[in-house]
């Protein structure tokens, strides 16, 4: 209620930055979408260039296939429901980190997928397109734009934008170092409940069970290890997450039952 109230008057105060995300919540929007596209992919290339330089982007062929299949059939579902992302450069990496359990998507989506997901979850390619259903839907709602605002907006945040800079090394500066700090923060419960909803919706049109939603963040919650999985400090639960996933299903049902292929964007395989 707090946090809703300070977006609010941050918004009164600040007139022009805001905007209404697709189930109709205020967002605080001080970064425009198309500067935190091009701040994210900026992030993008320079959050990769470590990794690639030890060898860490995995190139496994069979995870690639499987990868770019899923995530193709769910990019073509999200250019029919926001058809201006057709002009997106959408990406995704596989970093090859068996300890990490995560996946994130930035603006514009340039998305990353962790062999620690592959290896701990063990997802079926349902859940899998949960996981990357949901991460597309952040980008498309435009949550990281909303999470680089608040950042943003508070001198703390700036504070730890500089703080941060100084540990991690990247050679970024403004709002794309805002951008790489924003895939480590986490996302509202209210974020989290939109994409849990419009990822659900992808996941079935692109002919994913709906009810690996449900046996997905089941499975999250259950990984073992130092600390939960980095997924879910980064997507906080919202209220009643597995209820209200269940709720969707027999909406999403005939999506994932209509007959015939599937359409498939081709992703570049740089
Ligand atoms: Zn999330």
């Amino acid at each position: 209620m707090k946090k809703a109230y300070i977006t609010m008057m941050l918004c009164a105060v600040l007139l022009m930055a805001c905007a209404t995300s697709p189930t109709g919540r205020h967002q605080l929007m001080l970064v425009s979408e198309d500067s935190a596209i091009a701040a994210s992919k900026e992030a993008y290339v320079e959050m990769l260039k470590p990794y690639a330089q030890k060898g860490k982007i995995d190139n496994d062929p069979a995870l690639l296939k499987r990868v770019d299949e899923i995530t193709g059939r769910l990019i073509a579902q999200a250019i029919k429901m926001r058809p201006e992302t057709q002009k997106w450069d959408w990406s995704i990496k596989i970093i090859d980190d068996p300890e990490v359990v995560n996946a994130w998507a930035m603006a514009g989506g340039k998305m990353a997928l962790y062999t620690g997901l592959i290896d701990k979850i063990k997802p079926t390619d349902d859940e899998l397109a949960q996981v990357l259903g949901h991460e597309i839907s952040h980008a498309l709602a435009k949550h990281s734009a909303e999470k680089m605002s608040v950042a943003m907006a508070s001198s703390i945040g700036v504070l730890a934008v500089g703080v941060a800079a100084d540990n991690k090394g990247l050679a970024l500066g403004g709002a794309a170092l805002a951008a790489a700090l924003a895939v480590e923060k986490p996302n509202s419960r209210a974020a989290e409940s939109e994409a849990d909803r419009i990822g659900i919706e992808l996941a079935a049109k692109a002919g994913y069970d709906p009810r690996a939603a449900i046996t997905l963040w089941q499975k999250m919650a259950k990984v073992g290890g130092q600390g939960p999985p980095q997924f879910l400090s980064t997507h906080p639960s919202p209220a009643n997450r597995e209820k209200k996933l269940a709720e969707y299903v027999p909406e999403m049902m005939p999506y994932y039952e209509q007959k015939g292929a599937r359409p498939v964007y081709k992703l570049q395989s740089n």
